[in-house]
């Protein structure tokens, strides 16, 4: 496959990697978005076998670090981004930590500093050994994850590394890990932007052998998952502790450039194939993505520019199960309804989800508030839920949100055990328990007649697609529900006024009217 970045020089990168890859440094550095070079066209980035079941994995202490093992299998193997036609394989994955949760990551991002820092450290196959390849200049690819300890509940799949940290707090000692033990990097390395560059390794002997691959977006893990590896002593005697094992920013000197590449990739190209069968819509829907190029949400929705299609109708599951535990929270920015269930949870179409959760927007007064406009007006509320899910169809759309427009109408019951609770949240950063509602309550379920289309969110600088439902059924709400909505305070303690996001333009992207049904002039129906 021609690499266009070795062949050309890319007026988004004015470099080639030949020359790139000379151009290495002292790890760690410190990064920031507006210092990198953007670039749009490197093959995807791809993760093979890291999160599979099978074989042996073992987590061990060396005094230094927690290092993670794979024996017994294939080893896991890293392709394309910026590392060429090369393969890399797994050798090992450690982290890097301090005494306490401001600092303890090796790289820094826009002058902040997580807890933790992973290494994902892999070599080049064409040589024979990691030992062989630690000193070629194309030898070793690194990806690194920051880690950022917070007041949340701790991360389940992080989990697997720390119940197996608090078993090698012995020098030189080490333990077996579930297999499957790395998920907890999954969705992260599924995010299409990360930066690269040439650098070196940050313990000794410091070769400059290392292309560094950094996710910017930190996974969210607890304190006490951080502070499990404080626990781990660093000498036989036990006297001492590992508390920091951290290299300090390297600044490069000043004769050598330092190129740091913003990298974004996007599958290749295929020729739009036409759609003879209903159960093949849903694939093709989800390789718009990879081939249109995708722009940020809201838009305005206009029924007569959207392409009908027709396609198998939604599934919806467990959808009038009452949660175990379930709260609102006042974020400084709007209202999150978030909610825990027991083993079995709601989810659309298959696969389960790792998490879900309503949220609301809201404007200054009733003639303004939805993100997403109909026809050119904005409805007062919109609801947004959020489903999480590992993998649904392709890994691009693991996040997807599904939106119900709520417009202005007699009293909601259900959105009133909201709206009575929120008195107790008016205040930022402040949560309440509530009496666990089935999501049936809020969110009526829609399986044919609605908006579809892709939109980009950036969060931080991650770039995430998201696959955008816009449901054509509103749901009713009185005014003076959405006044008590008004009525919560920000982050600066003012009453939270309006909290939607400007309508973006559609450019030339197709938004799809999914199995229509009833009035073909107006985009929104009437209330039920
Ligand atoms: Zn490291
Ligand atoms: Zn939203």
């Amino acid at each position: 496959m021609p690499n266009t970045f070795l062949s050309t020089v890319e007026e988004d990168a004015h470099i080639t990697v030949p020359e790139w890859r000379l151009h290495k440094v002292q790890s760690p550095i410190a990064l920031k978005h507006d210092e990198t070079n953007h670039y749009d066209h490197f093959d995807p980035l791809e993760f093979h076998g890291h999160w599979d079941q099978g074989g042996d994995a073992t987590l061990s202490n060396n005094g230094f670090t927690a290092t993670l093992r794979f024996q017994n299998r294939e080893l896991p193997v890293l392709v394309g981004g910026p590392l060429h036609e090369d393969q890399y394989v797994f050798e090992q994955l450690h982290f890097h930590w301090s005494d306490d949760d401001h600092s303890g990551c090796e790289h820094i991002f826009e002058g902040q500093a997580y807890s933790m820092e992973a290494h994902a450290v892999h070599y080049n196959k064409k040589y024979a050994s990691f030992q062989e390849a630690a000193d070629k200049h194309d030898g070793l690819a690194v990806v690194a994850f920051f880690l950022k300890a917070t007041d949340d509940d701790e991360h389940p799949c992080f989990n697997k590394m720390t119940e197996a940290v608090k078993k090698i707090v012995k020098i030189n000692s080490s333990t077996s890990v579930p297999s499957d033990c790395l998920t907890w990097i999954k969705e992260e390395a599924q995010c299409k932007g990360y930066y690269t560059y040439q650098g070196s390794l940050t313990t000794e002997p410091y070769t400059e052998s290392v292309t560094w691959i950094i996710y910017p977006t930190p996974i969210h893990v607890s304190r006490q998952q951080v502070s499990e590896f404080r626990s781990m002593k660093s000498t036989s005697c036990e006297q001492h502790n590992i508390i920091n094992n951290v290299r300090p920013i390297q600044m490069p000197p000043a004769h050598k450039k330092l190129d740091i590449i913003y990298a974004r990739s996007h599958r290749k190209n295929e020729n739009k194939s036409e759609v003879e069968n209903i159960e093949d819509v849903p694939r093709w829907i989800q390789s718009l993505a990879d081939r249109e190029p995708v722009h940020e949400s809201p838009i305005n929705i206009n029924i007569s520019t959207s392409t009908e299609i027709e396609m198998p109708p939604l599934a919806w599951h467990n959808h009038d199960l009452p949660p175990k535990k379930m709260k609102i929270t006042n974020t400084g920015y709007t209202l999150i309804l978030s909610a825990k269930w027991h083993q079995e949870r709601p989810y659309i179409s298959e696969g389960p989800l790792l998490g879900n959760y309503l949220h609301f927007h809201w404007g200054r007064n009733d003639a303004e508030g939805s993100e997403h406009t109909i026809d050119g007006v904005r409805y007062p509320i919109e609801m947004h839920v959020v489903l999480f899910k590992a993998n649904y169809l392709t890994q691009e759309a693991a996040l997807k949100e599904k939106d119900g427009i709520v417009v202005l109408s007699g009293k909601n019951p259900a959105f009133q055990i909201l709206i009575e609770n929120i008195v107790s949240v008016q205040k930022p950063h402040t949560s309440m328990k509530l009496n666990p509602i089935p999501l049936s309550y809020l969110v009526k379920k829609f399986e044919r007649d609605y908006f579809l289309y892709w939109g980009s969110v950036t969060t931080t600088v991650c770039l995430h697609y998201i696959l955008w439902l816009v449901s054509r059924e509103p749901i009713g709400v009185a005014p003076e529900q959405v006044d008590e909505l008004r009525s919560m305070l920000d982050a600066n303690e003012e009453p939270l006024q309006g909290n939607f996001r400007e309508v973006q333009p559609l450019n030339d992207r197709h938004v799809f009217h999914v199995c229509p049904s009833g009035s073909k002039y107006a985009t929104l129906l009437a209330l039920p």
